[in-house]
């Protein structure tokens, strides 16, 4: 397609400063996606209590239909404290009263476990720091010390957690807050690394009144709009298990993605103060209000159409045991993806992913290379 012929040199040129890029981000566009179903742009290799899927396993489970992948543990450990539950060992939130703490070393073990992989491998998978604490000033200086331990590594941060329904008040210490200054020095920080930010934060208090104002949605949009060179993917949309989308009218049942939670992200999305913002779409919890009825699917589809460059799929899944597994909340979606146009469809499993991570992964190897002796 070219218009006329470039000089050999320039070739040449060309040519050597790709061999210098290909081994630290792969040659560009190698990671074509096409004929994969999707890129996973939420994904934990390890659990509450950071165990997990084998890497190696990982990569097979993926195999010829997840092109690509992020790739983090879950920064949060649940105690097994003998006083609460004696010999059951929890490995969830919810199976014991006993608090969370944040386990740093979750950033060791998913460093270690990508530095096994041989290059081919770990072009398909992008790390992310999520062992840090968002309402401990220092914790800057942690995803700092990340990227200076295993440069070559890491693309992004998170998933990390604000507000999430039992979690939040389970986890030791003080309680992170949208408003705290903690969380400003993370984003800021990111923007400098060119790391990219997924952030999940509910956009409700659990079982919220039906037609209320979510009511951490104007901290949400403040923090957003402090952090305008920052690439934030917002996780699931901000809804959750019993986080459900704010209805508009008191009719309708309580789980339909209501027109009123539209119209609120619609707003957000039409909002050029809020352009570096993106949402996932994450989570059989979150689909289980978006395939809940055909009006759900309808209004689902029909925002995914008007905005395919803003959404992102990802499984959410936890150390997924098989392909089974990692694909079933895939297919959960298959009524929106039937109505989604194939440029949309396409944006929206796999080329958002690879807009948003490629740019991430140029942009932080270049802070490593000034940054990191
Ligand atoms: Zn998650």
């Amino acid at each position: 397609m070219r218009e006329k012929p470039a000089s050999p040199h320039l070739f040449v040129a060309l040519a050597a400063v790709l061999a210098v890029l290909a081994p630290a981000r792969g040659w560009p566009g190698d990671a074509v996606s096409d004929g994969y179903l999707f890129n996973d742009s939420h994904f934990h290799l390890t659990n509450y209590v950071q165990q997990g899927t084998d890497i190696h396993r990982y990569l097979e489970i993926m195999g010829d239909k997840v092109g690509r992948s992020t790739l983090f543990g879950i920064p949060l450990q649940q105690t097994w404290s003998y006083e609460n539950s004696g010999e059951y060992a929890p490995t969830y939130y919810l199976q014991s009263d006993a608090p969370l703490y944040y386990y740093s070393f979750t950033d060791a073990y998913i460093a270690n476990a990508y530095l096994k992989l041989g290059p081919d491998e770990r072009r398909r998978l992008d790390p992310m720091i999520t062992g840090f604490n968002p309402a401990d000033m220092y914790a800057a200086d942690h995803i700092r010390r990340v990227l200076e331990t295993y440069p070559g590594v890491f693309t992004g941060i998170g998933e990390f957690t604000i507000h999430k329904e039992f979690v939040s008040s389970k986890v030791a210490g003080e309680i992170a807050s949208l408003q705290n200054p903690a969380l400003d020095r993370i984003l800021d920080f990111a923007s400098e690394a060119g790391l990219v930010v997924i952030l999940h934060s509910d956009v409700d208090m659990p079982f919220a009144k039906t037609g209320a104002t979510p009511v951490f949605l104007q901290q949400m949009r403040d923090l957003l709009r402090r952090h305008p060179k920052t690439t934030i993917i917002w996780a699931h949309i901000g809804l959750g298990r019993v986080v459900h989308p704010v209805q508009g009218q008191a009719s309708g049942s309580a789980t339909e993605r209501s027109p009123r939670y539209r119209e609120i992200v619609e707003a957000m999305l039409d909002d050029p103060a809020l352009s570096h913002v993106y949402f996932d779409i994450s989570w059989d919890e979150v689909a289980k209000y978006t395939v809940s009825s055909p009006e759900a699917i309808g209004n689902t589809a029909a925002i995914l159409n008007r905005y395919p460059d803003r959404f992102l799929f990802g499984t959410d899944n936890v150390a997924p045991a098989d392909q089974a597994t990692q694909l079933r909340v895939y297919n959960l979606w298959d009524p929106i993806w039937a109505l989604l146009t194939p440029e949309a469809s396409r944006k929206i499993r796999l080329g958002n992913y690879e807009r948003l991570f490629d740019a991430a992964r140029a942009k932080v190897r270049t802070w490593e290379s000034v940054n990191v002796k």
